[in-house]
């Protein structure tokens, strides 16, 4: 039987965790916290990192620090997890869906200017399989006509995108705002577990009240006030030390998870490639701007039922793969509110795309099977 998702552990996590424990100090922004979010901001150049229970809340904490209000607009592609929209549907904005481009789900830039209203206040890509959005024209279009950029880097640690400026970036260190997932399907992980990477200064110290319940905690500890109390809007974003310890166990095994990640994703790619050019299906597909971090290989067949035959063909050996977004302007919750236009592509990768297995411990010979199921050999 081989699963679409395995979490992987490295072996040192419980280590952490009871290190944590016996410390005696288990809330939030402890020791673990701290060494994880020194850690992303030193290697990826982020600005302020903080750890969050989820990307969700990091996605919502965004929503809060862009003041975001009723009848304010938010664009997003329609192909994309719910939290992306739900995070602004929250604070009462509108979601403005936008098509994917014709070669990969990302967002198409070229449509932006279009949904721009005066209403519009923000611009969320989404970094799907980890492959960077078109982030030159995005962050011109947002500074053209004064919006504000969250990358949803929810699958997109360790990606980069290189601008026209010919310097490489790091995802998730581009726009204002920026959110990452450690959810046990992502390529690090602790079990639920995210970060809001802040890299427009004007929101870093809001951002750590809004993260500590609407109080200035934080600067009470580092000694900066005297008392600390309510002085925002706030919640409980912030994750104790017990899973800010998990994943500093994955951390320290990063650039290991990377590499045999990407020998996975290198062995599909070879192994279907042929297919490809028969016209069974396509592979993903990546621009010359961006890097590839191997979260996710998934293929885009012709049709629904080319994808239900693969499906049924992979199950029937115990192989499980699995298909992904549906459009949320079709969304049982959001389609009555939707007034645009059709999305083609949205909709043709909620039809058309399955993600193959993809985890760690996934073994040579699994890959081997799974292509020769899909070649039907
Ligand atoms: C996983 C994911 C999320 C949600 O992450 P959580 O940490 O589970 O809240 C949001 N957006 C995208 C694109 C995702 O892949």
């Amino acid at each position: 039987m081989i699963h679409f998702n395995k979490p992987y552990l490295t072996g040192k996590e419980t280590q952490y965790i009871t290190d944590a424990v016996v410390s005696g100090k288990i809330s939030g922004n402890g020791k673990y916290t701290q060494l994880c979010q020194y850690f992303f901001e030193q290697k990826y150049s982020f600005g302020k990192c903080l750890l969050t229970t989820s990307c969700t809340d990091a996605l919502e904490m965004a929503a809060i620090l862009i003041n975001i209000k009723p009848e304010d607009e938010v664009i997003m592609p329609s192909y994309t997890f719910v939290s992306t929209a739900n995070a602004f549907v929250l604070r009462g904005a509108k979601i403005v869906f936008a098509d994917s481009n014709s070669e990969n789900p990302n967002i198409d830039s070229n449509l932006l200017e279009s949904l721009i209203t005066l209403k519009t206040k923000v611009i969320v890509p989404v970094h799907y399989a980890g492959i960077a959005c078109d982030m030159d024209s995005i962050m011109e279009i947002a500074k053209k006509y004064n919006l504000f950029v969250v990358e949803d880097a929810a699958q997109a640690i360790d990606s980069f995108y290189t601008g026209k400026d010919g310097i490489k970036r790091a995802l998730g260190s581009i726009g204002h705002l920026s959110a990452f997932s450690f959810h046990e399907t992502k390529n690090i992980i602790s079990g639920e577990g995210g970060m809001l990477v802040i890299n427009d200064k004007q929101f870093a110290s809001r951002a750590e009240i809004i993260w500590e319940k609407g109080t200035n905690r934080s600067a009470f500890f580092r000694g900066e006030v005297d008392k600390y109390g309510w002085i925002d809007i706030g919640s409980s974003f912030l994750p104790s030390e017990v899973i800010a310890a998990f994943l500093w166990a994955q951390i320290e095994y990063l650039d290991k998870i990377q590499k045999r990640r990407k020998q996975i994703w290198s062995q599909y790619n070879e192994g279907l490639k042929k297919n490809e050019k028969d016209g069974d299906f396509k592979l993903p597909q990546l621009p010359d701007y961006a890097t590839n971090n191997a979260h996710m290989f998934y293929l885009i067949f012709e049709s629904l039922e080319k994808r239900n035959e693969c499906i049924a063909r992979l199950k029937n050996k115990e192989i499980y793969p699995v298909f992904h977004y549906l459009s949320l302007h079709k969304s049982p919750f959001y389609s009555n509110q939707y007034s645009g236009e059709d999305l083609i592509f949205s909709d043709l990768y909620s039809d058309t795309l399955l993600r193959l297995p993809f985890y760690y411990e996934l073994s040579d010979d699994d890959i081997k099977l799974i292509i020769h199921t899909i070649k039907n050999e």
